[in-house]
């Protein structure tokens, strides 16, 4: 027997665990827009005015954003999106990603940025990892260093606002336990700061889909044919993520809604902490001049590791 949409009655094809909506496909696709809008809003992530850099990657989480963004944005006429790709070099990978991010951007009449870590940094992430003296540091954090640098020069070089980033809520929360089971609270506070408190000299991120599930996501593009590319990257893998995933999936599935309460659990330790610590002064990297809560910033150590 087909299930009706809890919704409008029309015969269902997605049932939303965590909220127990069975869902049409109009009903999937508003109510994911409009999940959007309120974790958006919420954390007052965009001003009306914004010129709003979308980080793309080729794959449906940026897809999606990006999809919906448009939707939300269309209703702002002063507000602009620049969809912004940074090319990490990872051969065989990150081109055909390119593609899909391309297409994506004209089928939305987008004009798509492209920047790459070779012509930022003089390396590709395949050079990085080549030449990296410190083989305990896996491919991920190199990419994830470089990149979070490169789309702030980016973002301030097209004079954005804001960079949106496509992190769903199983990213973050795997994200929130690496942390914890890391013992690093500054971490788990650093990666959940609002737009309202964001750093002088540091771009503010914003993450539109951090309360909706990659099923959520996987719907969504599935529904309306989005484009993207789906090979996972070469490097991934990184086996403490994978083990966290499993568990996290499996606890979701047991208790609906468990990823919800650790992001809200998080937000909340973040919000305390800042507001009762004074140390969260960052410093101003001694080579690079950007923000960093060292002398000298992470991507800065790197080169000179590489360099020699
Ligand atoms: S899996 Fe790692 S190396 Fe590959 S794109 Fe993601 S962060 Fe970069
Ligand atoms: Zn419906
Ligand atoms: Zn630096």
């Amino acid at each position: 027997m087909q299930l009706e949409c809890s919704k409008c009655g029309k015969p269902a094809v997605y049932l939303r665990r965590y909220t127990s909506e069975r869902l049409c496909q109009a009903c999937l696709v508003q109510t994911t827009t409009d999940r959007v809008r309120r974790t958006i809003n919420r954390h007052k992530m965009l001003r009306e005015d914004d010129r709003i850099a979308v980080a793309i990657s080729g794959g449906k989480d940026s897809a999606v954003l990006l999809h919906i963004l448009n939707k939300i944005e269309s209703n702002f006429p002063e507000s602009e999106l620049i969809p912004v790709t940074i090319d990490e070099g990872i051969k065989g990978y990150r081109d055909k990603a390119l593609e899909a991010a391309k297409e994506l951007t004209k089928s939305l009449n987008l004009a798509l940025e492209v920047f790459s870590f070779k012509n930022m940094f003089d390396y590709s992430l395949d050079e990085l990892v080549e030449l990296r003296t410190d083989k305990s540091l896996g491919a991920c954090s190199y990419c994830g260093v470089f990149r979070r640098r490169a789309l702030n020069e980016v973002a301030e070089t097209l004079e954005a606002d804001v960079i949106a980033t496509g992190h769903n809520l199983d990213d973050e929360t795997q994200t929130i336990l690496m942390n914890i089971m890391r013992g690093d609270s500054r971490r788990i506070a650093r990666t959940n700061v609002s737009r309202e408190r964001s750093v002088e000299g540091l771009v503010p991120r914003i993450k539109p889909l951090s309360e909706l599930s990659e099923r959520d996501i996987v719907a969504y593009s599935h529904h309306l044919g989005l484009i993207y590319h789906d090979i996972p990257c070469p490097y991934s893998g990184e086996a403490y993520r994978n083990d966290i995933r499993s568990f996290l999936n499996d606890m979701e599935h047991k208790r609906p809604g468990t990823l919800l309460a650790i992001l809200h659990s998080a937000e909340a330790v973040t919000e305390a902490l800042l507001t009762s610590s004074s140390d969260w002064t960052l410093k101003t990297c001694e080579k690079c001049n950007t923000p960093s809560p060292s002398e000298i910033c992470k991507a800065c150590m790197m080169l000179e590791e590489i360099r020699g």
